[in-house]
């Protein structure tokens, strides 16, 4: 049986660990070519390469808007279309506001919100000149609502809700779909070093009492990348194990 993203090519920033690696895998497991970015960890990349077949690594700071385009220009050349964008790659500096300092503040926004209209911005023209693609922003549940010690990662992802819902707007007539996935908490790097009061702290606040696992977000990215989620754009998708929906 053909997979769901059968002869899809697809990019995936900040692939290398994580939700990202997840959904190249499951990408991949369903048809797609997947190019993927990475920063820092080369050897992780290079290991979720060999892993997966139909999966390539590209070393991209998604920050800088010179090595996005050098980096689509490579996929263009290889595969002539991108049809499905995820905007993965993120980064979290925890700490109180008043004491963060404003580097941090701005590596923060960089990163994720930067990063993300970097991509879009460059992978739009291609999906516009075929009116055809699907890109899924990755936010989180932070940009939902405040949580101590997450002031700017929660401005970051709420930024990234809004600008999912202003592309879609721009976009739904021209056959591309933009949609942002919002995890809750997941086992990741990035949550490793939550010391242990404060993750248990954090899995009573969660309906089915778990950290979600990056396969489980990855399945929620594959419904949104595909055509079962066709008459879905500008919207949020919580993958959150019920986070979000108590107030206790
Ligand atoms: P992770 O394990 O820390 O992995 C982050 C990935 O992003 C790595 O592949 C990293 O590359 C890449 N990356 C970081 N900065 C980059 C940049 N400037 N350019 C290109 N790639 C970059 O994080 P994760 O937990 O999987 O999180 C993935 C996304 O989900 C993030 O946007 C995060 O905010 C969001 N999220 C996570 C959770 C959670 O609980 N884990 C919850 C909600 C939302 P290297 O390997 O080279 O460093």
């Amino acid at each position: 049986m053909p997979g769901r993203l059968e002869d899809r090519v697809a990019i995936v920033t900040g692939g290398s660990r994580g939700i990202g690696r997840a959904v190249v895998e499951r990408f991949a497991a369903e048809g797609a070519k997947v190019w993927f970015t990475y920063i820092r960890h080369e050897e992780a990349a290079r290991e979720v390469e060999a892993a997966v077949p139909g999966a390539v690594a590209i070393l991209c700071d998604g920050r800088d808007p010179a090595a996005v385009e050098a980096a689509l220009q490579t996929v263009l050349a290889r595969d002539g279309r991108v049809d499905i964008l995820v905007n993965n790659a993120g980064v979290a500096h925890n700490g109180l506001f008043a004491m963060m300092p404003a580097d941090n503040v701005r590596q923060v926004l960089d990163a994720n919100v930067l990063g993300t209209v970097n991509w879009a911005r460059a992978v739009f023209r291609p999906m516009l000149l075929r009116k055809s693609g699907s890109i899924v922003n990755v936010a989180s549940v932070a940009g939902l609502f405040g949580l101590p010690g997450q002031v700017a990662y929660s401005m970051s992802k709420g930024a990234i809700m809004s600008l999912t819902r202003g592309l879609a707007a721009e976009a739904g007539g021209k056959g591309i779909r933009v949609n942002s996935l919002v995890p809750g908490f997941v086992d990741t790097d990035m949550t490793a070093s939550i010391p242990s009061p404060a993750r248990r702290n954090y899995r009573e606040r969660i309906v089915m009492g778990r950290f979600g696992r990056p396969e489980e977000v990855s399945a929620a990215a594959l419904f949104l990348a595909s055509d079962e989620s066709s008459y879905i754009t500008g919207q949020a998708l919580v993958v959150d194990g019920g986070l979000s929906v108590t107030v206790i």
